[in-house]
């Protein structure tokens, strides 16, 4: 027995026997230059990939095999000369023809007068897959529309095929219209198994999308989708798609406020903005800007973070907050109305392209009736509409200090939505100018005292010790079984021992008396001591939210 190493196939793994047979080939090598040429002038997405179509270009060394030995393909139009071998090809408007069944142009062979017989042999399917560029801008079938649409705007496909599909379509047009047949290519890549291992059925770790658009829905399936960058391999990831359902479900909830706010006819733009209209449009018309930079370049995957992030965190966390208490009392319509349908309608347009069915549903349920097209998928991508760089820092400033109000709120157990007593803001003057501007917005924002008041300055404060806290992991250690009777002196006598803190700064064991120790006990970490701001002569707390900005509130 001799042991030898022999292909296999890939699927069944049964051993593979090469067999010698005529075919029929295309001329590639020939046309290497002209490949390259009209790779130069596709542009790529990522642009590395090119390099791979290149490296292929250049190691060829073959022509390119076309015919298959198998029942089903598209049948090779030419006939054979029993006698001569001499072929006989159809004839153009005869095609498409099978010439196992359909007669030949000729009754005999042209040379010798030998019987022709069909060919049996097929196309390789690239043959008919590389003209698709071709078919889908009626090549041949109708000039006008063929001039209009030749070179395709974009060919959209996988990295694994750039040595077939790509090359082979890019050659066949290249020689048929002596064009590049696509302006733009751009590399999606594969999805992989969770564990990052490529899906295959024998592995059995395929995932169905059917069962997760069954579960999810389409457009959260699309938003996981989304998130994969060109030209890479991504394992799937369950948690995108929950996040994707996350998403829509906000996008819907802003969708409704904005449809309950706009009233019901079209808002016209205002002859002024208020601030934060001003502040949220040019938030809006620079993500626009953004977006239809990256999703030029066909970067979607930046451009869907870029969206998601301007919906959570700047438009539905803080300017629909703000503007609620403008659109129940019926304050600054104009402007925030027409804020609300402009960017409404706006990002619905942005993200039309991965979530076409929540997108395409709220604009029958809103926006239809006040526009002209049947559907949102043909209406314009929308453009930048305001770029007003100082209000933008007003808003910024307004949603700085709202922003660490309700930070101090949460962090303080308080209901968002609670009204709290604060009596005033202290803050730089400019600061308090553009507070000012928004006032109404950020009282009803907050939550504050209609009568709260911004002043511009710093408040003279004083620091009070509000409590003395003992250390007992360092404590206990130290005075083991007479612990428990010093935390009682000390808790007894806590009034003295904070008096002696202000005026001292410190404390030492000899003050306490009855250990018999020395050092002192703030110093050496033994009681911790807890401070809280006061304005001078006052009770009310003054929390320090950032920078030089107080908030003081009664107690
Ligand atoms: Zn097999
Ligand atoms: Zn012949």
């Amino acid at each position: 027995d001799i042991e030898q190493n022999v292909g296999v196939c890939w699927r069944c793994k049964t051993p593979i026997e090469f067999i010698n047979a005529k075919q029929w080939f295309l001329k590639t090598i020939p046309f290497k230059k002209l490949v390259l040429e009209m790779s130069n002038r596709i542009k790529w997405y990522p642009d590395f990939m090119k390099k791979r179509l290149e490296d292929w270009v250049n190691s060829l060394e073959w022509d390119w095999v076309i015919s298959r030995q198998r029942y089903f393909a598209t049948p090779i139009p030419v006939w054979e000369c029993k006698k001569c071998g001499n072929i006989v090809l159809a004839r153009e408007e005869d095609c498409y023809v099978d010439p196992t069944v359909d007669d030949p142009p000729v009754d005999a062979c042209p040379k010798c007068g030998g019987e022709l017989k069909g060919c049996e042999d097929v196309f390789d399917t690239w043959m008919d897959s590389s003209i698709s560029p071709l078919y889908n801008t009626f090549w041949k079938r109708d000039e006008e529309k063929f001039k209009k649409l030749y070179p395709m705007s974009l060919r959209p496909q996988a990295h694994d095929i750039i040595r077939t599909w790509a090359f082979y379509t890019i050659l066949r047009c290249a020689l048929l219209t002596g064009r590049e047949p696509f302006k733009n290519i751009m590399m999606g890549g594969f999805i992989l198994s969770e564990d990052g291992t490529p899906m295959h059925a024998s592995l059995g770790n395929v995932i169905d999308p059917l069962e997760i658009i069954e579960e999810y829905g389409a457009d959260a399936f699309r938003c996981y989708a989304a998130t994969c960058s060109l030209g890479e391999d991504n394992p799937f990831r369950k948690k995108d798609v929950v996040r994707g359902v996350r998403l829509l479900r906000k996008l819907w909830n802003i969708e409704r406020f904005v449809s309950l706010s706009i009233g019901d006819k079209k808002p016209s733009k205002p002859s002024e903005f208020i601030d934060i209209d001003a502040w949220i449009l040019t938030r809006y018309s620079k993500l626009v800007k953004r977006c239809t930079e990256l999703m030029d370049s066909f970067n979607y995957s930046q451009a869907m973070k870029e969206m998601e992030k301007f919906v959570w965190h700047e438009f539905a966390d803080h300017y629909i907050e703000m503007v609620k208490g403008c659109v129940y009392r019926g304050e600054n319509l104009e402007s925030v109305r027409f804020t609300l349908y402009t960017i409404g309608f706006g990002i619905m347009k942005l993200f039309a392209p991965f979530f076409p069915h929540l997108t395409e549903e709220v604009y029958h349920q809103v926006f239809k009736k006040f526009e002209k097209e049947e559907s949102i998928h043909i209406s314009k991508w929308p453009e930048p509409i305001l770029i007003d760089e100082e209000k933008e820092k007003y808003g910024e400033e307004v949603k700085k200090f709202i922003s660490a109000v309700r930070r101090w709120k949460s962090d303080n157990g308080i209901a968002l939505n609670a009204p709290i007593k604060a009596s005033c803001t202290y803050a730089p003057e400019d600061v308090i100018n553009i507070f000012l501007r928004s006032r109404n917005i950020i009282i009803d924002t907050l939550n504050l005292p209609r009568e709260h008041k911004f002043i511009p300055g710093s408040p003279e404060v004083e620091e009070r010790i509000k409590d003395i806290k003992l250390n007992f992991a360092k404590i206990g250690p130290l005075l083991r079984d007479k612990s428990k009777e010093v935390a009682k002196w000390i808790a007894e006598h806590k009034d003295k021992i904070i008096k002696k803190i202000e005026t001292d700064g410190d404390i030492t064991w000899k003050d306490i008396g009855i250990a018999d120790l020395e050092g002192s006990l703030i110093r050496e970490g033994y009681i911790k001591v807890e401070k809280e701001v006061k304005i001078k002569g006052e009770e009310g707390n003054v929390i320090n939210l950032y920078d030089a900005v107080y908030l003081v509130i009664e107690t």
